[in-house]
């Protein structure tokens, strides 16, 4: 039994220590992605369910590594946070989504993923306010996805914060909603114009009985009391897609319409004036 639990003890050591070099590996690999253009940004439509018209994107950040291919930007981006590297990442992320954004035919918004570490840099509105200007983006085409995780943050800076990005004329969602933190205090205090409802209530929801239902229709129930849109994520099958329309959630985004695209294809889409798509499961 002691020889097992030590092999035991040896196997988790092992295992735990080339994680930790396979993190170390990838953080140094990443100093250099943005220098040798390896990253690249694709665009998720966001659709408003009643109508299936495209609203807006979501511009989601890809990795292609020179020797692993894609790397999932839930792994990367806790490390680029972790080591600092996200602000120069999401700075690059802010200007080429606003830059992309202002050469479209139609004049959709496209949400922009905001890091607490760099919502709580100082200099982050003034960043934003660089990124319009030099683009020529109508602020109120831009919207920051913030999650729960900017309120941990210390100094209570936090609504100062707030106020200066919605004094530019941007648009703020509440990402990830009901997966960390919550606290209905923050939707009392912050200024959101919309709550993205996580694809993890999204999934249970269709099941019979299911309490995820019954928190999807509280957060819209909430939402529209404060005057907030909502966007349910992770939209995969028409049970979804029937149940969050009927649920009035106001937007739905995932794959029944479509995958992240890359800018070219979908620029190919845009076609003039409304742009809808066909919710297919
Ligand atoms: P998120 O902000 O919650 O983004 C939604 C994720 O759901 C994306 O994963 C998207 O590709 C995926 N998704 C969309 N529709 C479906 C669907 O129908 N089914 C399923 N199973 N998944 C769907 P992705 O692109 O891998 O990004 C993962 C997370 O990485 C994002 O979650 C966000 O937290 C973070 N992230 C991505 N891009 C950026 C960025 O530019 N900056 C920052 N700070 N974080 C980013
Ligand atoms: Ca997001
Ligand atoms: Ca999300
Ligand atoms: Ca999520």
């Amino acid at each position: 039994a002691k020889g097992s639990g030590r092999g035991r003890f040896r196997f988790f050591s092992s295992d735990l220590l080339k994680a930790a070099e396979d993190r170390k590996a990838l953080e140094e690999d990443l100093h250099d992605a943005l220098a040798q253009g390896q990253f690249a940004l694709h665009y998720q439509p966001i659709v408003k369910a009643q109508s299936n018209q495209v609203i807006g994107v979501e511009a989601l950040l890809r990795w292609n590594h020179p020797e692993h291919g894609q790397v999932s930007p839930a792994r990367f981006i806790p490390i680029a946070e972790e080591s600092n590297l996200i602000r120069t990442i999401g700075e690059w992320v802010l200007r080429k989504a606003c830059a992309d954004a202002a050469g479209w035919e139609v004049p959709l918004r496209v949400a922009v993923n905001v890091s607490p570490v760099q919502f709580a840099d100082e200099a982050f509105p003034a960043l934003v306010t660089s990124a319009l200007a030099q683009s020529g983006l109508d602020p109120a085409r831009l919207e920051l996805e913030i999650t729960e995780g900017v309120f941990l943050e210390e100094g209570g800076q936090t609504d100062a914060r707030f106020n200066a990005l919605k004094g530019l004329g941007v648009r703020l969602a509440l990402d990830d909603f009901g997966t960390g933190y919550s606290s209905l205090g923050y939707l009392k205090s912050a200024p959101f114009d919309k709550i993205k409802i996580d694809q993890s209530f999204v999934r249970g929801a269709t099941q019979p009985g299911n309490r995820n239902r019954a928190i999807i229709t509280a957060i819209v129930a909430l939402a529209q009391a404060l005057d907030m849109e909502t966007t349910a994520e992770g939209v995969e099958s028409f049970d979804q897609f029937d149940l969050m329309k009927a649920l009035c959630v106001s937007h739905v985004q995932g794959f029944i319409y479509s995958q992240p695209l890359d800018n070219d294809t979908f620029v190919a889409g845009l076609s003039g004036g409304d742009w809808t798509i066909e919710p297919s499961g």
